[in-house]
């Protein structure tokens, strides 16, 4: 048998030591040559970055037009002005609860669970858009999502994505979805759905009565 010799890196004939192998072209790529979540930084284990650019390329295109007004709504959407819109068309949203669980001492036997229910935001649902999951082979499917009326760290946001999350309604409270304790970190939003997004929160507001 012969022995297998440690891979190269196989992106634009860079041939540096490569630490993992892209799912989508095949290729061996090195550090610098790896996919990253541009939200969280994190390396993608089976994605080269030229198989990421070219996503977002597909995606993307259209005339200037076009774009501009696709700027425009990304940015009514990340300054907050659409969650004050939101507000000002009287749209509710709805709260989002985080179940805390702590264990209450018994005098007598073990201690028992009681799982509190904390209000920590307010959401509203905009309806169901793609998301992927990074791990190995990359996923995608429609998730619930919300548009935050407080997102972490407050509007405006870097980009939409911060400003929406998966989330799971049930008898008027939401609870989110996340893929890690403090967000989401393999889990991205498709940005062909930001417009889609933007588009749906502006149908919000369209159908509200108070508007
Ligand atoms: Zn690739
Ligand atoms: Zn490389």
């Amino acid at each position: 048998m012969v022995g297998r010799m440690a891979a190269e890196c196989a992106i634009d004939g860079c041939a540096v030591l490569a630490i993992g192998r892209c799912r989508e072209c095949g290729r061996a790529f090195c550090m610098s040559h790896q996919a990253h979540n541009e939200v969280t930084g994190a390396g993608y284990a089976a994605l080269c970055i030229q198989c990421l650019q070219r996503r977002r390329r597909v995606t993307g295109g259209g005339d200037a037009r076009a774009e501009a007004r696709d700027v425009a709504e990304r940015e009514w959407v990340t300054s907050g002005q659409a969650s004050l819109d939101l507000y000002a068309a009287g749209v509710a949203p709805v709260p989002v609860v985080e179940r805390r669980s702590r264990f209450v001492k018994q005098r007598l036997g073990r201690p028992r669970e009681e799982i509190d229910e904390l209000e920590v935001g307010a959401l509203w649902v905009i309806g169901r858009f793609e998301w992927t999951e990074m791990q190995e082979i990359p996923e995608t499917r429609a998730w619930t999502t919300g548009l935050l009326a407080h997102p972490s760290g407050g509007y405006p946001v870097t980009m939409v994505a911060r400003a929406v999350a998966r989330c799971k309604v049930t008898d008027g409270l939401a609870t989110l979805i996340r893929d890690a304790p403090y967000g989401d970190s393999w889990t991205q939003l498709e940005r062909r759905e930001i417009p889609r997004i933007a588009a749906a929160v502006r149908s919000l507001i369209a159908a509200s009565p108070a508007r």
